[in-house]
């Protein structure tokens, strides 16, 4: 299995070169150089096996020869163990037709669990083959920070620095992170914005003595093994609703695209799926994208849902590769004018094939807040302010076939954003059983100004010492 970038300009590589890469070095991301698939009756052979079974399927797919069969199993086997869930991604009724895919059941309570954990030791394998050790740099609105220090700590062939803007993560986000204790991790706050955290990590990989000096490495949303091992739960779900006979449409709470785009994959992998309503919040770049046929950048405001709080979703640049028909040029030309512009007019043809599949629903404060409300009265289920934006945009969705089952996203455990759920429920949510009690545990973290000089420097000590 090769990898191709969708600027068309850089050399197609493996499956293992992809993942540590990142970006390709023409500035493009990258996609398989053509999709594989499952016949229907292998899909329906996922039926009734374990999630790791129906993971190690998946990324075998995409893996190719880069790593034996039995070891990407065991590798699946142990990254889905350690979710509090024996079903991993349960599916939980919700009302007629409507259903709920839990995706927080890991160890940091957010569907970022999922694919982090395999992306942990994937690199442990990988690095440890070639002898090397790497650093990694993340920058997180909350959620991938946490997420990220869980599945690298301790591992003996990484280290992982996380980046957070002072004072704009809630709590239990920062706590997953700071008070990890291994020598591996470091935790910076920055004093600054989540913007000026991502520009700082920007200028860490085009600063090349850098980036060799501490072999930097990323596993931002863009890392094409986070969107390989997300395609899997929208199979198991699937599956378990009555597919590949029937086919399912997903509600998916969207900001930087990965998880959304996961859903494409697993519909180019050869699942039957009606349709994919791309929900956000009112940093509604793609809901706007998906009605209007123009991808175009607006102010980034804050919500409720913060890991929702993006105005340009990176992982957008792969569906407009396939929407172009993979051609390259007009892809490359497309993005690197939006940096410029912030604007993309995208052709009639492209967007009628994006249209085949996507729709986008904005979803208000008011309305966010109103649909925690009203799903604890009319089900019993306390959801997270992100659940409940894909909760309130399934409201919308519109089918011609009626029968379609409608699976919303939970992407984050309720307990994860305690203040919003009491202001629009008057509740506390419990946070589950098996997740650590962090709030006593002491803190370990630097706080630096928002210079990329600065952190740098600091990124050169830590490498140099650990
Ligand atoms: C990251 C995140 C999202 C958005 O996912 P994307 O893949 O960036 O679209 C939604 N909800 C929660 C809770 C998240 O942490």
């Amino acid at each position: 299995m090769r990898y191709v970038s969708t600027r068309g300009e850089a050399a197609p590589i493996g499956f293992l070169d992809a993942v540590l890469a990142g970006l390709a070095p023409d500035g493009g991301l990258y996609v398989p150089s053509e999709w594989p698939s499952f016949t229907k009756a292998e899909i329906a052979a996922f039926a009734g096996q374990p999630y790791a079974k129906v993971a190690a399927a998946v990324m075998g797919k995409f893996v190719g020869n880069d790593i034996p069969a039995e070891i990407l199993a065991e590798m699946c086997e142990e990254a889905y163990a350690t979710f509090a869930h024996s079903a991993v991604t349960p599916v939980k009724q919700l009302g007629p037709n409507r259903f709920l895919l839990e995706l927080f059941h890991g160890p940091t309570l957010a569907f970022k669990d999922v694919a982090m954990q395999l992306l942990g030791r994937l690199y442990d394998y990988v690095l440890e083959r070639q002898s090397r050790k790497m650093t990694i740099i993340c920058a997180t609105s909350g959620d991938t920070g946490g997420a990220a220090v869980e599945a690298f700590r301790g591992r003996k062939n990484a280290r992982i620095v996380a980046l957070f803007p002072e004072g704009r993560i809630s709590e239990v986000q920062r706590r997953f992170m700071t008070t990890a204790t291994d020598d591996n991790v470091a935790c910076v706050s920055i004093l600054g914005s989540f913007d000026d955290c991502q520009a700082i990590v920007k200028q860490a990989f085009q600063d090349d003595q850098f980036r060799h000096a501490v072999d930097l490495s990323g596993v931002n949303s863009i890392n094409w093994a986070r969107i390989a091992a997300q395609s899997v739960y929208y199979f198991t779900a699937a599956v378990a609703l009555g597919g590949p006979e029937r086919p399912v449409a997903f509600v998916v709470p969207t900001g930087n695209f990965g998880d959304a785009y996961a859903a494409f994959v697993a519909s180019k992998l050869g699942l039957p799926i009606a349709q994919i309503t791309c929900a956000t919040n009112s940093n509604d770049i793609l809901a706007r994208t998906f009605e209007e046929g123009r991808y175009a950048r607006g102010a980034v405001t804050a919500t409720q849902s913060p890991a929702m709080d993006i105005q340009v979703a990176s992982n957008f640049e792969r569906l407009y590769f396939e929407a172009v028909r993979r051609d390259g040029v007009e892809t490359g030309r497309a993005f690197r004018g939006f940096g410029d512009s912030g604007l993309i007019d995208i052709p009639p043809s492209a967007f009628a094939l994006m249209r085949e599949l996507f729709r986008g629903a904005a979803v208000s404060e008011a309305d966010t807040a109103k649909t925690m409300l009203s799903t604890l009265n009319e089900t019993g289920e306390v959801i997270d302010p992100h659940t409940a934006v894909g909760v309130a945009a399934a409201a919308r969705v519109q089918l011609t076939d009626p029968t379609i089952p409608v699976v919303v996203l939970s992407t984050a455990h309720p307990a994860k954003f305690p203040e919003a759920v009491a202001a629009a429920c008057g509740l506390t949510p419990a946070t589950p059983r098996a997740t650590p009690d962090l709030s006593q545990k002491p803190e370990r973290f630097e706080r630096l100004p928002a210079s990329g000089e600065t952190v740098k420097a600091f990124v050169r000590t830590f490498a140099a010492t650990t």
